[in-house]
């Protein structure tokens, strides 16, 4: 289907979606005696057309998650085509090679899988390039990955490798910490990786007072998360449906 029937029933589906979503958000935080205002909505809108995105945005949503570079960058310069008046803030949530780093920089607002000195040192190096020569308007906030597991394919650092890595970010002209992400393993309990990615957080937050995001939970375990004392959900399946198959 296409055209602007189909456009109106996709937006009638992403109303709905969106509704339930923030009622599961809503819900979450009443359980844990917290304001939902203190969780932030991230639209993980990886594999999704850049019409999806301006749907969403037609909705009040205004940040939206990628986790691949080159994808993304397409799809940043479509929405701004779709959506001229619009001001989308663009969050990268998935593991970030230094050769991209570049790239990265000049579209993201915020990158949330920063898991190594050299990831850091590369990214720090872009956007202060992009700073002299007037791409960019200010430093990169960035999170810290954190890895319950350690499992390498998922990406993150480890509980003993975190705060020296905030020590180095932190020492980046270019780079602001703000936090620390994380994705629960599969087949592990949400609760249990949510509340180790918690104390993790803390950690880091007792020596940078100014790190307080914890961005955890998606569409299958934002409840878990959310009592944990997340501030960023990253959601996508839950928002947009399912996911092409050949998608990471
Ligand atoms: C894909 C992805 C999400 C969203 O996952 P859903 O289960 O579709 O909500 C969140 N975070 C990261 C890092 C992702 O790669």
């Amino acid at each position: 289907m296409s055209g602007p029937g189909a456009d109106a029933a996709r937006a009638e589906e992403l109303a709905g979606r969106l509704a339930a979503v923030r009622e599961r958000i809503a819900g979450a935080c009443r359980a844990a005696d917290r304001d939902p205002a203190e969780v932030e909505l991230v639209a993980v809108t990886k594999t999704v057309p850049a019409e999806d995105v301006a749907l969403l945005l037609d909705l009040g949503l205004g940040t939206f998650g990628e986790n691949r570079v080159q994808e993304a960058g397409a799809k940043v310069e479509r929405v701004a085509e779709l959506r001229p008046a619009a001001r989308p803030q663009w969050v990268l949530v998935g593991g970030l090679q230094r050769n991209k780093a570049g790239a990265a920089a000049r579209w993201a607002d915020r990158v949330e899988s920063v898991d190594s000195i050299r990831v850091a040192d590369a990214l720090d190096r872009a956007v202060r390039r992009l700073l002299d020569t007037g791409g960019r308007a200010g430093p990169l906030p960035v999170l810290l990955q954190f890895s319950v597991d350690g499992d390498p394919r998922r990406g993150g650092v480890t509980g003993e490798d975190l705060v020296p890595l905030a020590e180095h970010v932190s020492g980046c002209p270019g780079l602001h910490l703000r936090g620390v992400m994380t994705v629960a393993p599969l087949g592990m309990d949400p609760d249990r990786a949510f509340s180790a990615a918690a104390a993790a957080a803390g950690r880091v937050r007792t020596r940078f007072p100014q790190a307080t995001t914890l961005s955890a939970g998606m569409s299958g375990d934002l409840e878990s998360a959310i009592g944990h004392g997340s501030s960023v959900v990253r959601v996508g399946t839950a928002l947009l449906g399912r996911r092409p198959l050949a998608s990471p």
